[in-house]
């Protein structure tokens, strides 16, 4: 289905992102995939789906890095027609305790970063009257949770520009919407069960079932794969005028 096409999915060389990565792979879109940590390893996984794969390393707390980036999506495959605004991380303090540069870095990371790279790949798109871009956000985007405040700032925040991205765009073939995950299994919150397990002395079994029970009734993780399923459909001609809407995969947590 997006054979011939390019999708930019930033963050994606662990987690979410590259499980979008994949699914998006697995339709034919050519990646390019961003983020740090081992890049190899997730390359490999995405050729193995038998597409063309690029990274670029851009820190995407930095506007210039994320300038460098759409170019090398530009030269590498003449644009970006997919691009994922996936990039996040989280810490976890009162308001009153939140150091001051984790503010900024969440601020700029889970939030500013989807305007740099949104801004730029967006005339490529509208030149060819076909473009799609989702944003990563999270059930956070939707209501709050304490000790969160930077992290429920950002996503907020991700879910407006999502809306006014898709309504400026709205008459054209250019789509922007947001996923809203509840809890998955990636090494973002893995810390946070760890975090869990330490402070209340039990095992990583039991803090995993109370970090699940006290937010989502599934009590069962989302994956990277259902999400990736739900990019996939934003990208389908069935997507073409879903526009602006922030779409939990959540067990439920804000149907509370
Ligand atoms: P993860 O830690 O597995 O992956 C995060 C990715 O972002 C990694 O590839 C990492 O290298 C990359 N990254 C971090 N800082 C970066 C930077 N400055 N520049 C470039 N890349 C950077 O986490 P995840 O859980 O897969 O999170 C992905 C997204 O999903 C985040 O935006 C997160 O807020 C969101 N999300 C996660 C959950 C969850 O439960 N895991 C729930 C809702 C939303």
């Amino acid at each position: 289905m997006l054979k011939g096409k390019t999708a930019l999915v930033t963050g994606s060389t662990s987690g979410i992102g590259l499980g979008i990565a994949k699914a998006l792979a697995a339709q034919g879109a050519n990646i390019v995939l961003n983020g740090f940590g081992d890049v190899e390893g997730p390359k490999a996984e995405v050729a193995a789906l038998g597409v063309q794969v690029s990274y670029h390393g851009a820190d995407m707390s930095k506007p210039a890095e994320i300038a460098a980036m759409i170019e090398h999506a530009t030269t590498t495959f003449g644009g970006v027609d997919i691009l994922v605004n996936n990039a996040g991380i989280q810490h976890v303090a009162r308001v009153e305790n939140f150091p001051i540069e984790k503010w900024d870095a969440i601020i700029a990371i889970n939030m500013s970063s989807a305007f740099h790279a949104t801004r730029l790949a967006l005339p490529g798109m509208q030149a060819k009257n076909w473009g799609r871009i989702i944003n990563v956000a999270s059930v956070h985007g939707l209501v709050g949770s304490a000790e969160k405040s930077a992290y429920v700032a950002a996503k907020h925040g991700v879910v407006g520009l999502t809306k006014v991205t898709a309504l400026e765009n709205a008459t054209t073939g250019v789509t922007c919407n947001a996923i809203c995950p509840g809890w998955v299994l990636t090494p973002l919150v893995q810390k946070q069960v760890d975090a869990k397990a330490a402070a209340r002395g039990i095992s990583n079994a039991d803090a995993t079932k109370q970090l699940l029970g006290e937010k989502e009734p599934s009590m069962q993780f989302t994956t990277p794969e259902e999400l990736g399923a739900l990019a996939v459909f934003f990208c389908s001609p069935a997507g073409d005028n879903v526009r602006g809407v922030a779409w939990n995969m959540d067990g439920g947590w804000t149907a509370q």
